[in-house]
């Protein structure tokens, strides 16, 4: 169990007004030690007989465990809490889409160039299928070898699945070096891959029917020399998979039971494409550190990575573009000024539909603290006064030459303040961003 402040105090050195740790007591180290929100050895003066006590006081609840290497590299574990409104969770999942080697030449080729295409930019952020799960359906290790080669290609991070380590063992022999999961120890086998992890440093995952299983097995695996696991916690059926992962990260955190500290991951399967999306986006917001899937296209993958951008972005920090003037396609000083708030998701939907008018326009976006229109009008951040500074700072000055401002349909009560406010005339615009193309095409180009 995780040590309580004042027992950490005790292991401290207690020099009297030191603070070489950057905190101004060792009372203040020992509560950030006990919140795991500092290290150890940020104090140069603890003795190594405290530091082994207090080991289990600093390390975080759930392992923070690498797969690959590089720019590539995929971070997962290190969660701190239970519910995202808590704090914040921080590592997203990685999306795996699987590569059976059974498939013929061609199709394998295919799979693997549709994988890399798996990639979107979506509020301003690049989002894509992260992760590529090769699994040994043929159960031939030289076909296995081939497809780990082929997939590698992708430069992703990779998940080796199969049944015989020393089938992970042959397909290690040309990716080693990219550090894959190898997937995965059971009760019956796991001396045999936690040799292969261990010799090769690779993270292993750990795979059985309970959490209790889970748990001796984990304790034999790190005895046995590896550290970095992933437990495999999929059952039969959406329901019994994600109370495994719900009861694994209560063990972990809450009761702060160390051999199940680490990132867990689940296989999606469902009777249709429908039903593996709506399972696999469940394993995504609750708490898989990788999902692995047999989706492969577009429209299967898109609402997976969409549910992981918005699950894991920081509830206390609204996702924000810079205050500033936007200039969309090639805008001239006859172009129309539009103004919208900087909320990533407002901002975004309204330049897509600038960019799908064909009308290219300047976007002024105004400081709301990333709230989107009717909240931030609500709550005085989108004001007369605040949109009449933007229009009167001189950032549309070398821009345009007219001095007509589209504002936001719901806004338009702020019309006549923002006219007197500005001097600009004031143009009101559609409610919803979707009526952008029509009203540029048909009332701008007649104002
Ligand atoms: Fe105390 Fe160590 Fe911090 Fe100094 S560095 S204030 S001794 S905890």
């Amino acid at each position: 169990m995780a040590l309580k402040a004042l027992d950490i105090l005790k292991l401290l050195p207690q020099k009297r007004g030191c603070k070489e740790c950057g905190c101004p007591t060792c009372l203040a180290f020992a509560m950030k030690l006990a919140q795991k929100q500092a290290r150890i050895d940020e104090c140069p003066y603890v003795s190594d007989d405290s530091k082994a006590a207090l080991e289990g006081a600093s390390a975080p609840p759930m392992k923070l465990v690498t797969i690959g290497g590089g720019d590539n590299k995929l971070e997962i574990g290190n969660e701190t809490v239970m519910f995202r409104h808590e704090e914040t969770f921080h590592h997203p999942p990685g999306i795996a889409v699987r590569v059976p080697d059974d498939l013929d030449a061609e199709a394998l080729a295919a799979r693997v160039a549709a994988i890399g295409d798996l990639k979107w930019v979506r509020v301003g952020m690049d989002i894509r299928a992260n992760v590529v799960a090769v699994q040994n359906a043929s159960c031939d290790a030289e076909r296995f070898k081939a497809a780990v080669q082929a997939a590698s290609k992708l430069d992703l991070p990779m998940v080796l699945i199969a049944e015989r380590a020393a089938h992970v063992a042959a397909a290690l022999e040309v990716c080693a070096d990219k550090k894959p999961l190898i997937h995965a120890a059971r009760p019956d086998n796991w001396q045999e891959f936690a040799q292969v992890a261990k010799e090769k440093a690779c993270p292993l995952a750990v795979k059985a029917s309970e959490p209790e299983a889970l748990l001796e097995l984990t304790g034999k695996i790190k005895a046995a020399g590896v550290e970095d696991m992933v437990l495999d916690v999929t059952a039969d059926g959406l329901s019994a998979t994600l109370q495994a992962l719900t009861k694994i990260r209560r063990l972990a955190l809450k009761k702060g039971v160390r051999d199940l500290g680490y990132p867990s991951m689940a296989v999606a399967a469902g009777d249709d494409a429908f039903q593996e999306v709506a399972q696999a986006a469940t394993y995504v917001a609750k708490y898989a550190g990788i999902v692995v899937t047999g989706l492969c296209k577009p429209e299967q993958i898109l609402p997976l990575l969409t549910v992981r951008q918005n699950v894991f972005t920081d509830p206390r920090k609204p996702i924000q573009v810079e205050p500033a003037v936007y200039e969309v396609g090639a805008a001239t000083p006859q172009s129309p000024v539009l103004i919208t708030t900087n909320f990533s998701l407002t901002y975004y939907t309204v330049e897509g539909e600038v960019e799908a008018s064909r009308v290219p326009a300047y976007i002024g976006v105004v400081d709301t603290e990333g709230t989107s229109v009717l909240t931030a009008f609500a709550s005085d951040k989108l004001t007369a006064e605040g949109v009449a500074a933007l229009l009167k700072s001189g950032a549309f000055k070398d821009k345009v030459s007219h001095r007509k401002v589209i504002i936001p349909g719901y806004v338009a009560a702020m019309s006549g303040a923002l006219a007197d406010e500005s001097g600009w005339e004031v143009i009101v615009g559609p409610r919803e961003a979707s009526g952008i193309p029509k009203f540029l095409k048909t009332v701008w180009t007649s104002a």
